[in-house]
């Protein structure tokens, strides 16, 4: 226990660089992160203070790198961190964090607190303080090659199912394709009708694609759990496979946190660049929509509105692709309140969906989108991150919201498609 407790001590002190340094000193205490919070704004409760989810690495940053600190030591002022002080922050930091940058958007002084949060939870993982589920998941990637358990089986169904349903080839493990094809785990295990869409559109759109029985999942759970180490090798799974084939795009699916992963962590994670570049799906359709190449007919009248998932656009930049699909066919499309970059977190990402003993407090953080929903009542919610589709299905159902579909936005565009 000693030797796990004084792991995670040391991993937490690695993370500990100057752009931390610099956020720790120039917090003016103003509390401002705390209104930015779903979980401090459904509860009240001062602990779920962005900034203070941080309090242990504050502790060590000051005890350890500050002239005070140091000297606070000498004269035996400190109080050294201990492993029921991690067993204290492992739910603030888990349970109460969907790393969703609402909060890093709203500090007067820049201060990137959703990145600490990240850094923290190497510490808090490395000591053994994660919740037992995301542990389960980095195991389950590393002997099974899947967080969720998804072997390719899953993947062989979900490819016959597109086929029965379209007539369309599934082009797996095609060589010299341009794109390369991934899934989210969510995507493989709950929604199948994506590749059925994929298939539709990128026909129309003269797309040369593949999907790879080596890597066709893009989950990458090593973020979510602060483990660089497991989110590097879900990184270099797919990247290997992609330059084996040579593809010259690799399509980022309807998934928050791999696109943050695969897009702007990655390289970093394998310590090289790519031979390859990431494109999101929505960027995709956008651009082939702009090239003429995406053509959809008829209109759809429903009250539609559109959720922004916190990784995607917050984090990501993806705002107007979606935008300008729905608007060619959405005849009664609808912004929520605080649509976009400040828009409210489904309260499932970061791994606290995964997480069971997170559920409860989940559920009450939900009440920000609940809010934004009721205030529009559409008749369907549609988005762009599968995990925020299930998550809201979940809410929805649980608050008994039955008259609202949700939808993945590449599955609608699908539906519109002129296939003539
Ligand atoms: S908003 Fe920024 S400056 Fe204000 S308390 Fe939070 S981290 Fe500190
Ligand atoms: S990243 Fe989001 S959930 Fe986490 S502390 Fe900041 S506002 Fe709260």
């Amino acid at each position: 226990m000693k030797a796990t407790f004084e792991r995670g001590l040391n991993a937490l002190r690695e993370q500990i660089d100057a752009p931390v340094a610099s956020f720790f000193n120039s917090c003016v205490h103003c509390g401002i992160c705390a209104d930015a919070c779903l979980f401090y704004q459904e509860t009240g409760d001062p602990q779920y203070t962005p900034i203070h989810k941080l309090e242990l690495m504050r502790r060590l940053w000051s005890q350890e790198f500050t002239l005070f600190g140091k000297l606070g030591g000498m004269l035996g002022l400190n109080k050294p961190l201990t492993d029921d002080d991690f067993t204290k922050w492992e739910t603030l930091v888990y349970d109460s964090c969907t790393m969703c940058g609402r909060c890093t958007l709203s500090c007067p002084v820049g201060n990137d607190i959703t990145s600490m949060i990240r850094k923290m939870r190497e510490g808090m993982s490395a000591s053994g303080h994660a919740p037992k589920e995301l542990i389960g998941a980095a195991k389950r990637h590393c002997e099974l090659g899947s967080p969720m358990g998804n072997m390719l089986p899953a993947l062989q169904a979900q490819v016959r199912h597109s086929v029965e349903q379209t007539g369309i080839e599934c082009h797996c493990d095609k060589e010299d394709a341009e794109y390369l094809v991934i899934l989210s785990a969510q995507e493989v295990a709950e929604f199948p009708d994506i590749l059925v869409a994929y298939a539709k559109i990128f026909k129309q759109a003269g797309i040369d694609w593949t999907i790879s029985s080596e890597a066709f999942e893009a989950t990458n759970v090593g973020l979510q759990m602060g483990n660089s180490d497991v989110a590097r090798e879900c990184v270099l799974t797919i990247a290997n496979v992609a330059e084996k084939i040579g593809v010259k795009y690799v399509i980022s699916p309807e998934c928050g946190h791999a696109y943050q992963a695969l897009r702007w962590e990655g390289p970093n994670l394998i310590g090289r660049p790519y031979k390859f570049e990431v494109i999101h799906i929505m960027e995709l359709l956008d651009k082939l929509r702009a090239e003429g190449r995406l053509k959809t007919k008829g209109t759809n009248s429903e009250k539609i509105t559109f959720h922004d998932p916190c990784q995607l656009n917050r984090r990501g930049g993806i705002h107007n692709e979606p935008r300008n699909l729905l608007n060619m066919f959405a005849d009664n499309f609808i912004e929520t309140d605080n649509a976009g970059a400040y828009n409210w977190c489904c309260g499932g990402g970061g791994g606290v969906g995964a997480n069971e003993r997170a559920e409860e407090l989940r559920g009450k953080a939900f009440g920000r989108k609940k809010a934004q929903l009721e205030k529009v009542q559409p008749e369907k919610v549609t988005t762009m991150c599968a995990y925020c589709h299930h998550i809201m299905e979940d809410e929805l159902d649980k608050n008994e919201m039955y008259d609202i579909e949700v939808q993945s936005i590449t599955e609608l565009v699908a539906e519109y498609l002129d296939e003539s």
